[in-house]
C-alpha cells in the first residue's frame, strides 16, 4: 500500500464533474483517504508548482490554478503514484489513452482536470503541503 497526492483542478470543479472523476479513481481501486475543497492562494499555488517557475507557461498556470475551487486529495492503494498517473493519462489530452481521466474530461494541455504526484518522494512532500496526518483516515 502506498499514497499519492491528487488535485481535481478548477476546470473540473467549474464543470461540476468532480463526482465523475472520483468514480474513475475509485473504479481503479484507489481509496480516497483524505479530501477537501479549497481555493489556492497565489502563494500556495506558486509554492506547489515551484519546479515550473522558469517555464513559459508558469504565470498562466498559476492564474488558472487560482481561478476557482480545487479538490485536494490523498489516494491510497497498490503502487498509488504509478497507478494514478496511468488513470490520469498524458498531460496533453490529445496524447492521452482511451479510458483515462484526461482523455475523457481534460479541455487542453493546461486545463487538464487533474494533478497526480510523479514520485513517492514528491507524493509525501505534496501530501504534507496540504494535509495534517490527522486528516488522513484510512479505515
Ligand atoms: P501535474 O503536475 O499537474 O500532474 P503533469 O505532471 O502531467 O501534470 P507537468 O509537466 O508537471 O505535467 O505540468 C504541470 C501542469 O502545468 C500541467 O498539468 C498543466 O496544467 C500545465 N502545463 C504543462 N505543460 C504546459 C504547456 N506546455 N502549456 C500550458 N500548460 C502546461
Ligand atoms: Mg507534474
Amino acid at each position: 500500500m502506498s499514497r499519492t497526492f491528487s488535485i481535481i483542478k478548477p476546470d473540473a470543479t467549474k464543470r461540476n464533474i468532480t463526482g465523475s472523476i472520483n468514480n474513475m479513481i475509485e473504479d481503479s481501486n484507489l481509496i480516497i483517504v483524505a479530501q477537501k475543497r479549497i481555493k489556492l492562494s497565489k502563494e500556495k499555488a506558486e509554492g506547489f508548482y515551484a519546479v515550473h517557475r522558469d517555464k513559459p507557461f508558469f504565470n498562466d498556470l498559476i492564474e488558472y490554478m487560482t481561478s476557482g475551487a480545487v479538490i485536494v486529495q490523498v489516494l491510497q492503494g497498490e503502487n498509488a503514484v504509478e497507478n494514478y498517473r496511468k488513470i490520469m493519462g498524458a498531460t496533453n489530452p490529445d496524447n492521452a489513452e482511451e479510458g483515462t481521466i484526461r482523455k475523457k474530461h481534460a479541455l487542453n494541455i493546461q486545463e487538464n482536470s487533474v494533478h497526480g504526484s510523479d514520485s513517492d518522494a514528491n507524493a509525501e512532500i505534496e501530501i504534507n503541503y496540504f494535509f495534517d496526518e490527522s486528516e488522513i483516515i484510512n479505515n
